[in-house]
Parts: structure tokens; sequence; C-alpha cells
């Protein structure tokens, strides 16, 4: 289970984060929406170590970070963490420079210090599993889009992360791409792997989410089931928010 709690952050005198509370239960997959600049990628980020939060609680599992404005966590603890972590990127992040199957294989040599050979198993595994295998020798200027999503989608998983965080992974793709990434998001999904996931792809976010999370001014204005939130939503500001989607 993973829980935020009161999660705060700024930059400098702009508090983006305004206490953040949410809980994620294993297996679980949580679709974050709301309007540009509502804080959502601060959120991921932050959950992903990425960005320091002010104040606020992070925990998976046994592990757990306390930030308070005075004191940072140990970079040990930030480190054990961020492990758990899977991040997948609106613009795939890869490295140009290295292949497909070196892109996957990168964290779990350098990070996790797996053997060559054995984190090249794997990772031919996952590529398999996002419908690769075959482009293992390819750089990402080699792969359209959408096969460079998958490939981000392969990195993240590398590492057994607890949880996969995915920001906006099908914003950056031309709209016949889309359905490829968010079928392998959705089979992650059937296989029981903990996600949060933000998207403006709403018939995606019904399909997938057990929960959906309206975020607006760094605060949750709104949270339930999808029927709940996209159907039948309380607030006003996301009802706002949903008609403008349309
Ligand atoms: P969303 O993902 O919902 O569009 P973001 O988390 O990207 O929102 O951004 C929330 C707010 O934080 C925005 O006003 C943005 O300009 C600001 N912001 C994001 N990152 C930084 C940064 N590194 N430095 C300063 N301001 C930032």
């Amino acid at each position: 289970m993973i829980k935020i709690e009161n999660l705060k952050l700024s930059f400098g005198d702009h508090e983006v984060l305004r206490g953040i509370d949410l809980t994620i239960e294993k297996g679980q997959v949580m679709v974050i929406i709301g309007p540009s600049g509502s804080g959502k990628t601060t959120l991921l980020r932050s959950v992903n170590l990425l960005e320091h939060p002010t104040e606020g609680m992070l925990s998976i599992g046994s592990s757990r970070l306390d930030f308070t404005p005075q004191t940072k966590p140990n970079a040990a603890d930030v480190l054990a963490f961020r492990r758990q972590t899977g991040m997948v990127f609106q613009s795939y992040n890869l490295f140009p420079h290295r292949t497909a199957l070196q892109n996957v294989m990168e964290a779990q040599v350098i990070v996790q210090k797996k053997p060559k050979t054995e984190a090249r198993i794997k990772s031919m595994e996952l590529l398999r599993k996002v419908g690769l295998e075959k482009k293992a020798d390819s750089f990402p200027h080699q792969l359209s889009g959408g096969q460079q999503q998958r490939v981000g989608i392969a990195r993240a998983m590398g590492t057994d992360p607890a949880l996969l965080l995915f920001d906006e992974p099908t914003s950056a793709l031309d709209p016949e791409l889309v359905g490829e990434v968010l079928k392998v998001i959705k089979e992650l999904a059937g296989e029981g792997m903990t996600m949060v996931i933000v998207t403006h792809e709403m018939k995606f976010a019904r399909d997938v989410a057990d929960q959906v999370v309206f975020m607006d001014n760094g605060v949750i204005v709104e949270q339930g089931t999808p029927e709940q939130v996209i159907e039948r939503p309380n607030h006003e500001r996301t009802r706002l928010f949903l008609s403008r989607l349309n």
C-alpha cells in the first residue's frame, strides 16, 4: 500500500501542492485528472522523488519518508524509496544513443547492479511483453513515438517497482499511436500492477481506473470511482473541467 499524507511542495513562493492525501492499495489503478497547471506532474515527480516535497509524508510498504521545511530525509532513504517506483514520462526520455534493449537494461545494470546476462534476459522478456521483441536492437530514432513509449514502459518495469507512475503517457503521440500504448497499460493493470496515471484520455480512465482523482490548483477536489467522478461529479469545478474536454 502507498500512502501520501499532507504533501506540500512550493517552488519559491508558489505553493504548487497544497496538502495532498492519497492512499493507493496494492494492485489498484489511480487516474489523476485536472486542468493544466493544477500540480499533477509535480505530484508524480514528488512520489518519484524527482522533486523534494516541502512537507508531508510518503510511504510504500515499510519504507517511509517524512518531509519538513527544516529537514530533508537522508539520501539513502530517498534512494531506497525511489527504487520502488518507476516513471513513464510524457516525452519518453530514452537515451538516444542506446538501443531499445540497452535502454531497458540500463537501470537494472547501473542502479540494481544486476549481472548483464540476467538484465538482458529480463529486458527481452519485457520487450516481448510490450510487443517489441523484434525492435530490441533499434535506436529510439528508428522507432515510432508509440514504440518509444512502449520501450519507456518496459524500462520502468525493469527494476520491478512496487508502483508505476505515468505522466500523460500518450499526450505526445499522434492519435493513431495512442491505442497501442493504452493497450499495454491496460494489460499491466489486468496483471495487478499498482499504477498512478495522469491522463486526459477519459474513455481510458473509465476503463482502467479503480479510483479517479480530480485535482485543481494544488488540491484534490474530489475522488471516487470513475462512475462517480467522471459521470456524476459532485463539484462544479470538476463538471467545468470535464465539459471543456468534450
Ligand atoms: P500539471 O501537471 O497539472 O499541468 P504541473 O505540476 O506541471 O501541473 O505544474 C503546476 C505548477 O507548478 C505550474 O504553475 C507550473 O508552472 C509550476 N511548476 C512546475 N514545475 C516547476 C519548476 N520546476 N519550477 C517552478 N515552477 C514549476
